[in-house]
């Protein structure tokens, strides 16, 4: 036997993967901005976490801020996009008052969750919101409604130790990239303690964070090894790292790009199965794939548990562009 022989590498291809379509009109939002504006187009925050994604914006005159007041005074007239997370209400107003132009890239399914807040504010609910602490997404769903309204619950623990502030009936809302299997466990806490509290019609954890997960759960038991392709601060890849652990699987890890492999993770592996979260490129799912390549014999099987179909409407300022462009 040859030693340049490599050996053989099963990679299992979790589908679906990668981008969702709030990822991508919020990408797509930056990218027919600057068509249509020219740059610089000042974005709020990471348009989606994934730091390729965000330099690629970089790149073609994108400037990120974290906050409206770090846009220079003499470009106030430039355009300015939100991110995807979405934005506490304090943002839009405070856009509006300095007279700036926006682009709300908030995902139509956050927008979603900010409108439940506001329908149980309105009718008089004490509201719990599961999500973790200092995510962007929970920090603009609390900021729908006035300060210490919304009550933050992030596990079990605090579901069991939660007071309500009030008397009025209870109801709860969800980040939407959270873990299924978690966020089940809190709800059944809730509903054990407060029979009567108010769920929402249709789940808030959305269809690409529930179908993402699922695959994984297929994959991970049936491979010696899992990569999600995603960033640190991305709660739905973080969540599916965690999936692929509570499955069985050893060496579960999340990386960013393939100069992230740690090789010494993959030693004497016969099988890998690979997915990447809803902010990550294909296009780097396609480097982990060749970098596996050229050491191993890779034979990629692509394992499908769901198909998505979903798309979303531009806002309507770039909705010319798209008909122009076809
Ligand atoms: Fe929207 Fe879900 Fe994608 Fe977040 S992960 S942007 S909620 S579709």
């Amino acid at each position: 036997e040859s030693k340049q022989e490599k050996t053989p590498l099963a990679i299992h291809l979790c589908a679906p993967r990668g981008f969702c379509a709030g990822v991508d009109r919020a990408i797509q939002i930056v990218e027919l901005a600057l068509e249509k504006y020219g740059s610089p187009v000042y974005v709020r925050h990471e348009i989606v976490h994934n730091k390729f994604v965000v330099d690629g914006l970089k790149a073609k005159g994108a400037v990120f801020v974290e906050e409206l007041e770090e846009i220079p005074a003499g470009h106030t007239d430039r355009p300015v996009i939100f991110s995807a997370h979405g934005v506490p209400k304090s943002v839009p107003e405070d856009a509006q008052s300095r007279k700036m132009f926006y682009l709300d890239a908030t995902c139509p399914l956050v927008s979603k969750v900010h409108k439940e807040a506001e329908i149980h504010f309105r009718r008089d609910r004490e509201i719990l919101l599961i999500g973790h602490a200092g995510h962007p997404e929970v920090i603009g769903t609390m900021g729908q409604l006035p300060e210490g309204t919304v009550s933050l619950i992030e596990t079990e623990d605090g579901a069991r130790a939660f007071t309500p502030k009030t008397d009025r009936p209870l109801a709860y809302i969800t980040q939407t990239t959270l873990s299924v299997d978690d966020t089940a466990g809190i709800v059944a806490v809730l509903q054990d303690r407060f029979p009567q509290i108010v769920a929402p019609h249709k789940e808030d954890i959305c269809y690409a964070t529930t179908n993402r997960q699922e695959a994984v759960k297929h994959v991970a038991p049936k491979v010696d090894a899992m990569i999600v392709v995603g960033a640190p601060n991305s709660s739905n890849s973080q969540r599916l790292r965690e999936v692929a652990e509570r499955a069985g699987c050893r060496t579960a890890v999340l990386i960013q790009r393939a100069s992230d492999i740690d090789w010494h993770d993959f030693e004497g592996i016969t099988s890998l199965g690979l997915t990447a979260g809803a902010s990550a490129p294909e296009t780097l799912v396609e480097e982990i794939i060749a970098a596996f390549a050229g050491r191993f014999d890779v034979n990629v099987e692509t394992v499908r548990t769901a198909e998505e179909t979903i798309s979303f409407n531009l806002p309507r300022e770039l909705r010319e562009m798209i008909a122009s462009s076809q």
